[in-house]
C-alpha cells in the first residue's frame, strides 16, 4: 500500500474520507471510480486504517491494527478481486457467509470488492441484498475503472468517490524520487498511468533496449537514411519474441512519441518534448508535413497489430512508406 502517494496525489478524496469518518459520516457502500493507477485500493485501505487504527492521530501507521493493515493480513477486511475475467456468485456468496458468521461479534468489519465492473449479473445482484440488509459496522468499499459497465442498482445503492487521474509530473517525480532520470521518467509516464505498472516495466529490464532501439530507427528517418537498417541491427529486443505484441505496441507507441516530438522541436514547444535527451538530434529545418505524414502512418501501422500479421513484413512495408 502506498499511502503517501494517496496522500499526495488524491487530496481531494482524502479529505472526503477525512471529513466523513471525523463527522460519523460514513457511508456502508462506497464506489471509488476513476482510471487505472489512480490509487483506488490504496484508498480503501487507508479509510479501513482510519476505521481499525487504535492510534491517537488516525490512521496513524504504528499501531497493531494500522500494522496488519499495512502488510495485508488484518482478519477483519475480506478482499474479493475478479478470478479470470469475472466476479462469480460464488465469490460473492463466501464474502457474505463469512459476515453471516461472526454477526453475533461486535466491532467494524471491511469489504474491498475490486474491479465491481466485472461481477456477473448473478453475483451483482447477491451482492446488492448483503449491501441492502448491511448491519451496523460493515463498511464496503468497491472499485473499478470504469464505472459505465458498473450495473446502474450497484451504482444507486453506493456512495460514488471519483479519482482523477495522477498528474505526468507527479509520475515524472515518482520515478525520480526513485532513481529514474528524466528521460525515461517521462518515457514511462507516456506508457502507463499507474507508477507500479511503471516501475515493473522498468525493472524488466526491455524497456531500456526498447528506448534505445527507437532512438536509433528516430535518428535514421530524421537524416534520411534506411530505418530498417537500424531497426534490423538492433531489434533483438523485438525479435526474441516476436509473438509478444505488448513490445511491439510500447516500440510503435514510443516511435510515435518521438516522432512528435520532432514537431515539438520544429514548433519552438522543447517542454512538450519527451525524448529530452535527443533534442539535439531534432532537425529545425525538417519538413512538418512530411513529419506529420509519418506519424500518420505509424498509426495506421499500429493499428494492424490488434489483428494476426506478420510483423516483420509489417515493418518493412511500414518503413518503405515512412520514407516515401
Ligand atoms: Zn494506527
Amino acid at each position: 500500500m502506498d499511502f503517501e502517494r494517496f496522500k499526495k496525489t488524491q487530496s481531494r478524496v482524502l479529505k472526503l474520507l477525512e471529513n466523513s469518518y471525523q463527522k460519523n459520516r460514513l457511508v456502508h457502500a462506497y464506489l471509488f471510480e476513476g482510471a487505472k493507477g489512480t490509487l483506488k485500493l490504496d484508498a480503501a485501505y487507508y479509510l479501513a486504517s482510519l476505521l481499525f487504527c487504535k492510534g491517537e492521530n488516525k490512521p496513524c501507521m504504528k499501531c497493531s491494527e494500522c500494522k496488519r493493515i499495512l502488510n495485508g493480513e488484518h482478519p477483519r477486511i475480506y478482499r474479493v478481486a475478479p478470478s479470470g475475467e469475472t466476479i462469480r456468485k460464488d465469490q460473492i456468496d463466501d464474502l457474505i457467509y463469512e459476515f453471516s458468521r461472526v454477526g453475533l461479534e461486535e466491532g467494524v468489519r471491511v469489504y474491498i470488492i475490486e474491479d465491481i465492473d466485472k461481477a456477473t449479473p448473478s453475483a451483482a445482484n447477491s451482492l446488492l441484498k448483503f449491501i441492502e440488509e448491511s448491519k451496523e459496522g460493515i463498511y464496503g468499499i468497491m472499485t473499478t475503472d470504469n464505472l459505465s459497465n458498473v450495473l446502474s442498482t450497484i451504482r444507486s445503492r453506493s456512495q460514488i468517490v471519483s479519482f482523477f487521474k495522477v498528474k505526468e509530473e507527479d509520475l515524472i517525480s515518482d520515478y525520480m524520487d526513485k532513481g529514474l532520470d528524466r528521460e525515461t521518467s517521462k518515457i514511462l509516464s507516456t506508457i502507463t498511468n499507474d507508477t507500479k505498472e511503471g516501475f515493473d516495466l522498468y525493472n524488466e529490464g526491455k524497456i531500456v533496449d526498447i528506448i534505445n532501439l527507437v532512438k536509433e530507427v528516430n535518428r535514421a528517418i530524421s537524416s534520411l537514411s534506411n530505418p530498417y537498417v537500424a531497426f534490423y541491427k538492433n531489434n533483438k529486443v523485438l525479435t526474441e519474441d516476436w509473438g509478444n505484441k505488448k513490445y511491439h505496441q510500447i516500440f510503435l507507441d514510443l516511435l510515435i512519441t518521438i516522432t512528435n516530438d520532432r514537431i515539438y522541436k520544429l514548433l519552438g514547444q522543447d517542454e512538450k518534448i519527451v525524448f529530452c535527451d535527443e533534442i539535439d538530434e531534432y532537425d529545425v529545418d525538417a519538413d512538418y508535413k512530411k513529419i506529420f505524414k509519418q506519424v500518420d502512418t505509424m498509426v495506421r501501422f499500429k493499428e494492424r497489430l490488434r489483428y494476426n500479421v506478420n510483423l516483420e513484413t509489417m515493418y518493412v512495408e511500414m518503413f518503405i512508406e515512412v520514407c516515401k
